[in-house]
């Protein structure tokens, strides 16, 4: 006799695993050098790590307050003041575990049925996942190699009297688009014409890549006139501090955008890490001077992966920010990304992801591949001596 199986949700039926940690496991299993995942492979500054090991000795160790410690929250609203803004921290900031919990909340927070969501392509994985399981309709908006450059008709096209959210992520994964100020503008007024929310993952906010004719620097959303009230700020301490397994993200909205993320949290997590929080308060106060030498060594080590990528024979987007760099691999003669991801974490023993885990139609990213360079430089070093088989055919 069969036993019936109950039924699974048919929403997962719409996505698959995430390509990226895959690639992490596979990378393990096969000995090869891990650029597929974003995490860096370096320590944690000391001073971070004593102050949540100090937390914890101090035994602050049961559930933080569920929008987060107050200290954190309190050193958010200190930084958010330098940049211009001025926000209340008892009201308008949830402490979350990592961005990626900031932004499903978020989503959860604001998407009703039939509501329609922006989204940039190529975009990170978890941005399609996020519309589906928040139950919102996607409409992508290309961003075009190899300067991922707008097209504004296109961008004015996606938006409707249905529209509630545009995700956007600058500095962007997985292309390194730095978006600019009248990009920024532009998606402001669309927003405020069709009473749209930005929502904005700005994870990478401090490696933005100067370039001597063209200074580019971060700047956010919600800096706009009138963005204050529509946007929500999503950032974390995994890339800024070396911390990605810490999971302490945030959310920074309006009080009655904030009211509704705390409820979706508070039932999803109830907290984020009490001692690590307090930690992120410590590092959230570190002088200018770190993160001048977090984006110079990031520069140091994109330079080094560039070089690398295209002596081994690759088309290489240069990025002008974040530490990934999207490549095109149609020099190779691959019938796709999957198959030649495949051959590399094998054969060749580096481990990348492939171009189509960041779009909505597989074909588009059939031949491009992105690489991850937060890592040392050997280990880029490593990377760059094992492609150059490609070259030698194999
Ligand atoms: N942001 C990282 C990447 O794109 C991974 C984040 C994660 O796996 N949660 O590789």
């Amino acid at each position: 006799m069969t036993v019936a199986r109950p039924s699974l949700s048919t929403k997962l039926e719409q996505f698959t695993e995430s390509v990226i940690r895959e690639m992490t496991r596979k990378a393990l299993e096969h000995g090869a050098v891990n650029l597929s995942q974003g995490f860096p492979d370096f320590p944690a500054p000391a001073e971070i790590k004593r102050a949540a090991v100090e937390a914890i000795e101090a035994d602050l160790n049961q559930y933080a307050i569920t929008w987060g410690a107050r200290s954190i929250r309190r050193a958010l609203a200190t930084k958010l003041e330098q940049d211009g803004v001025k926000i209340d921290p008892e009201r308008e900031v949830t402490v979350t575990c990592g961005a990626t919990e900031a932004m499903i909340s978020t989503m959860l927070a604001l998407i009703n049925p039939g509501d329609e969501v922006v989204v940039f392509e190529p975009f990170y994985e978890n941005y399609g996942p996020d519309a589906i399981l928040s139950g919102a309709t996607p409409r992508f908006v290309s961003l075009r190699p190899p300067d991922w450059r707008i097209d504004m008709a296109e961008l004015e096209a996606a938006f409707n009297d249905r529209t509630k959210v545009v995700i956007l992520n600058t500095p962007n994964n997985p292309t390194g688009k730095v978006f600019n100020d009248e990009e920024l503008a532009c998606i402001a007024g669309l927003c405020m014409r069709h009473n749209a929310v930005a929502v904005t993952d700005e994870i990478y906010e401090h490696l933005v890549y100067d370039h001597p004719d063209r200074p580019l620097s971060h700047r956010s959303m919600i800096t706009l006139p009138g963005m204050r009230d529509r946007t929500v700020v999503i950032n974390g301490m995994s890339k800024t501090y070396s911390v990605t397994g810490w999971r302490v993200g945030w959310a920074i909205a309006a009080e009655d955008i904030t009211a509704a993320i705390r409820k979706v949290h508070d039932f999803l997590t109830v907290g984020a890490a009490a001692p690590l929080q307090e930690a992120g308060a410590m590092a959230l106060a570190l002088p200018r001077d770190y993160y001048d030498r977090l984006c110079s060594s990031y520069r140091e080590r994109r330079d080094l992966l560039c070089g690398a990528l295209e002596d081994a024979g690759f088309r290489v987007f240069v990025p002008d920010g974040a530490y990934y760099v999207m490549t095109d691999i149609s020099g190779f003669g691959f019938a796709d990304d999957l198959a030649f991801s495949d051959y590399l974490v094998k054969e060749v023993g580096v481990a990348v992801v492939p171009g189509s885990s960041f779009y909505s139609e597989p074909s588009r990213g059939a031949q491009q591949v992105r690489f991850a360079f937060c890592k040392r430089n050997e280990t880029l070093r490593e990377a760059g001596l094992r492609l150059q088989r490609l070259r030698a055919g194999g």
